[in-house]
C-alpha cells in the first residue's frame, strides 16, 4: 500500500481487503458439460457408425468408410458458419448441422460417383442423424462421478457452475437428466451459450469473488485455454470422441501449459489431485 496515503484511505482499504476475502468463496468451478460429465460423443459414434456403413453400401464400396467419415467431419466444421436460411444465422451448434452433414456428404459422394441424388434416401440419412439427440437417453450418459465430485466439492464450500456450448432446447433436455440425477442441486449455474465461452466466463468470474477459479473441459482450446487467459487454473479431461480435437491429443499436451493447468484422464482424479494441492 502506498505509505502517502492519508491514514483515513489505508484504513478504507484495508477494511475492501477484508471484505472482499470475507465475501470471496473459497474457490470458483466452471465445467464443461459434454465430455467431462456427459458421455454423449457415443451418440455421434453410433449414429456415424450407422452412416457410414449405410453410405459404404449405397455406393458398393466405391469410398471407404475412413473417406466417408473425414469428408463428413470436414463438412461438419465447415458448416459451423455457413448461413442457416432458416434463421439467416450461421448453424454454430445448431441441432440441424449435423443431420445435415450427413445428408450434404450424401450429395457430395453422389457428384463423385455421378450417381443421381436420391431424396428418399437424403431422408434416412437425416433421420440417423437426429437420433443423437435422444433425450430418453441423456439419463444413461451422465458420468456416475459426477454426484460424489459435485458433493465432494459442495463439502468444502466451493461454487460450482455448468458452461456448455449448442443449441438451447439440446442442452435444456441434458439439464433435465441432470435435475433428475439430482446433480442440479450441487449447482449455483447452468448456462447455454451458441459459441463461445469467453463473455460468459469472465461474468461468471466478476459476479462470483473466489481465491481461486478452475475451468474442467474436454476441448482444450475452447474450454481450458479460454478460461487460462482469465487467470482460471485449467483442468483438462481429454475425450476419446471430442469432434474438434480427436487425434490432436499428443500435440495438446505437447503446447499445453503444465504451470497453469492440469492434465486429467478423467472427472473421477479431480478430487485426489485437488486433496494434493491443497495439502501441498
Ligand atoms: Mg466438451
Amino acid at each position: 500500500m502506498n505509505p502517502n496515503l492519508p491514514w483515513w484511505e489505508k484504513l478504507l482499504r484495508r477494511i475492501k481487503q477484508v471484505l472482499f476475502f470475507w465475501k470471496a468463496e473459497r474457490g470458483v468451478w466452471v465445467f464443461d458439460l459434454d465430455g467431462p460429465l456427459m458421455d454423449t460423443g457415443v451418440f455421434y459414434e453410433r449414429a456415424l457408425d450407422e452412416f457410414s456403413r449405410e453410405l459404404f453400401k449405397i455406393f458398393d464400396g466405391k469410398f471407404s468408410v475412413v473417406k466417408i467419415l473425414d469428408k463428413q467431419h470436414d463438412l461438419d466444421l465447415g458448416m459451423m458458419y455457413d448461413i442457416n436460411p432458416r434463421t439467416q444465422k450461421p448453424y454454430l451448434l445448431h441441432k440441424s448441422r449435423f443431420p445435415l452433414s450427413l445428408v450434404r456428404c450424401y450429395k457430395h459422394f453422389c457428384k463423385e460417383a455421378d450417381v443421381k441424388f436420391d431424396r428418399k434416401i437424403a431422408h434416412k440419412l437425416s433421420s440417423i442423424g437426429k437420433k443423437v439427440f435422444c433425450k430418453e437417453e441423456y439419463l444413461k450418459v451422465i458420468r456416475p462421478e459426477v454426484l460424489p465430485l459435485f458433493r465432494f466439492l459442495k463439502n468444502l464450500n466451493e461454487k460450482i457452475f455448468i458452461l456448455t456450448k449448442g443449441d438451447d432446447e439440446i442442452q435444456g433436455d441434458k439439464r433435465k437428466a441432470l435435475e433428475k440425477a439430482g446433480i442440479m442441486a450441487y449447482c449455483d449455474g447452468f448456462f447455454v451459450v451458441p459459441n463461445h465461452k469467453n463473455a460468459k466466463i469472465k461474468e461468471i468470474k466478476r459476479k462470483n469473488p473466489a481465491l481461486h477459479y478452475y475451468c474442467v473441459g474436454d476441448t482444450y482450446k475452447e474450454d481450458v485455454e479460454i478460461g487460462m487467459r482469465l487467470w482460471f487454473f485449467g483442468i483438462y479431461t481429454p475425450y476419446k470422441y471430442n469432434w474438434k480435437e480427436r487425434g490432436k491429443f499428443n500435440e495438446i499436451e505437447y503446447y499445453r501449459d503444465k504451470n497453469r493447468s492440469v492434465r486429467c484422464s478423467s472427472i473421477a482424479e479431480i478430487s485426489s489431485w485437488f486433496n494434493t494441492i491443497k495439502g501441498a
